[in-house]
């Protein structure tokens, strides 16, 4: 039994997703294997994107109304290929970012660039999370001088750390004090460490940062309400979080769903609960995604922590009924197998998830 699937498994059922998607959807599926080796990183997906003009829809926090088809957008691509869907979320969040401060010098002078994918964004904002909900202080320090600030300290993990690369971090100047900066990967005494070999998601330029003496001009410092920015760019963050889920999970369901004749009949029950839990978590997606200010925030961390368990749980069930062909290091199962394991080790991981959602108990 072959765990190969075909483009054509790819034209997944996701229904509304955008049009201007159709063409494209084949052209990840059939560079997956490519990227998933790091034969090829991500960024000319982002450049087609762009050419798409889809890299910023909805943002930020459904202003035009198009956030659930951002949404449709990362699960498609997810469906066919994790890493580059991953390279579109932080691409897409970095925008989010920066429109939440349009105002700023540095927003003005990147965002055109980030929209068309010229330029790659980094979301490094997953120490900013953990202050807010009181886990663990940012750790880059960031002292003022005439004219802005400049920063020391680690990143200990970003993606899309590629050469010129705009990367949006929280930096902790004091006290209670935090601020929001944006800086670039090949600015004086930024060191972007060599990327280390991954279970997956190795063309995404993941790895670690150290900033040494970083100066920032005060036109990149987005914001110094670093609780109120969380509050505003959260909801589009997990929604999309979520979709990279639902867009695997759905992807993995697919491929089951042929395999369920003869011996295998007997994991139909199990399929069909994941069915319906896929099916709810994408129907909560999809309503959040159209008023996301109305979804509470244990509802749209319990919804991430839910998708996250379906794409587990059926990338799982993927390979079991593949069998051995689904042991295959390079088959489809196998790559979103260990793609799903990324999942609850993304920010917020599935710990800091639950121990929020204990405290909303
Ligand atoms: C491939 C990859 C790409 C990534 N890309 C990005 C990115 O683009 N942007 C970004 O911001 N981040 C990124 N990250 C980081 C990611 O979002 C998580 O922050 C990170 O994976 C968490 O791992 P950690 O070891 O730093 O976790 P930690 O937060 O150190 O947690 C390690 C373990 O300890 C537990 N723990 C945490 N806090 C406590 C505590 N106070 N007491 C007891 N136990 C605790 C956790 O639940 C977990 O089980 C990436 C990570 C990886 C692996």
């Amino acid at each position: 039994m072959s765990a190969g699937h075909t483009a054509a498994e790819v034209r997944g059922p996701a229904p509304g997703a955008p049009a201007v998607l159709e063409p494209l959807r084949e052209e990840f599926f059939r560079n997956a294997a490519q990227v998933d080796c790091g034969e090829r990183d991500t960024r000319p997906g982002l450049r087609l994107l762009g050419e798409h003009d889809v890299l910023a829809l909805g943002a930020p926090g459904n202003r035009d109304g198009h956030l659930p088809e951002a949404v449709r957008l990362i699960e498609e691509i997810a469906a066919s290929c994790m890493s580059s869907a991953f390279s579109l979320w932080a691409q897409r969040m970095v925008i989010e970012f920066l429109e939440l401060a349009a105002h700023s010098a540095a927003a003005r002078e990147v965002l055109p660039g980030l929209r068309s994918g010229e330029l790659v964004g980094c979301t490094a904002m997953a120490s900013a999370l953990r202050d807010v909900s009181g886990i663990e202080e940012v750790p880059v320090r960031a002292r003022r001088v005439d004219g802005g600030l400049v920063l020391d300290g680690p990143i200990r993990w970003a993606s899309n750390l590629f050469p010129g690369a705009v990367v949006v971090l929280p930096v902790h100047l004091g006290g209670e004090d935090r601020a929001v900066v944006c800086l670039r990967t090949t600015d004086a005494g930024v060191r972007v460490h060599d990327a280390p070999t991954l279970m997956a998601l190795g063309a995404t330029a993941s790895s670690a940062v150290t900033l040494s003496g970083v100066r920032v001009p005060s036109g990149n410092v987005l914001t110094e309400d670093l609780p109120g920015f969380v509050q505003r760019f959260r909801p589009t963050f997990l929604l999309l979080q979520t979709a990279l889920c639902s867009g695997l999970a759905g992807q993995s369901l697919r491929g089951v769903t042929p395999r369920l004749g003869g011996l295998n009949a007997v994991f139909a029950d199990d399929a069909a609960a994941l069915e319906a839990r896929h099916a709810s978590v994408r129907g909560r997606l999809l309503t959040y995604a159209a008023a996301p200010s109305t979804a509470s925030v244990a509802e749209l961390l319990r919804l991430r922590l839910d998708g996250a368990h379906v794409a587990g749980e059926a990338t799982r069930l993927e390979v079991t009924v593949c069998g051995g062909a689904g042991y295959l290091a390079g088959s489809p199962a196998n790559r979103r197998l260990r793609e799903a394991a990324f999942l609850p080790v993304q920010s917020p991981t599935e710990g800091q998830l639950r121990w929020e959602l204990s405290k909303y108990a």
